[in-house]
């Protein structure tokens, strides 16, 4: 299975923004997004040429892509699926990714990042409707329940993301009893309810693949 291998604090950098692919990190002060202001590799006194049109929707779409962990392939096949699906392509591609299992575990505080919440799931720790599902971008539904499998629910990282639900809370559209290691998905969450993904302009990646 794909995955990224370039160092997670760099893909911030590059985007110029807060992906939090790190989990607690990412809340901290350490973050080096508030230190280094420059991408990568570029000096202070590097000029920066100006972006064209596709260069800011290429930068959009990399955003998203990479927020949700996921790789090019994988991020097309879902936006194709989104294309196709009835309403608003944008909409529907949010309400999709939100669906990821991976998404889903890292939402409900039984890991600090996405990046944890996939190898939870390719492990085998999770439950979905008392059955066993290992594959990540496995697509939830309203009303499936998430849960860790017993003899995991102690683990460290399980523990270390169950203490973001104590001081954050919960999605409004999930449910959680962080006694039991255990969530409900109450519904597909709207664009709109995904607060924290605001910054992004999904008309943009739709723009992109258009042409
Ligand atoms: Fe991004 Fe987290 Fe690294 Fe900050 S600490 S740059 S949010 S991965």
């Amino acid at each position: 299975m794909g995955r990224y291998i370039q160092a997670n604090c760099r893909l911030c950098r590059t985007e110029k923004t807060k992906l939090f692919l790190k989990g607690d990190r990412c809340r901290s002060d350490k973050c080096p997004i508030h230190r280094k202001k420059n991408a990568p590799g570029r000096g202070p006194k590097v000029r920066m040429r100006k972006v064209s049109n596709y260069g800011v929707q290429l930068r959009e779409k990399q955003k998203l892509k990479r927020s949700y962990g996921m790789l090019e392939k994988q991020f097309k096949i879902f936006f194709d699926k989104a294309n196709k699906m009835k309403g608003i392509t944008g909409e529907n591609l949010f309400a999709l990714l939100e669906r990821r299992l991976d998404n889903m575990v890292y939402r409900m505080h039984f890991a600090n990042s996405r990046k944890q919440a996939r190898q939870i799931v390719t492990h085998g720790h999770v439950l979905v409707n008392k059955k066993r599902v290992s594959i990540p971008s496995y697509l939830v539904k309203e009303s499936d329940e998430i849960e860790i499998i017993e003899k995991s629910k102690n683990m460290t990282v399980v523990k270390e993301g169950l203490k973001q639900f104590t001081s954050t809370g919960v999605m409004p559209w999930l449910e959680v009893d962080p006694d039991k290691v255990w969530g409900k998905v109450m519904a597909i969450p709207r664009r709109n309810d995904i607060t924290d993904m605001r910054d992004i302009n999904e008309q943009l990646i739709v723009e992109l693949y258009s042409k």
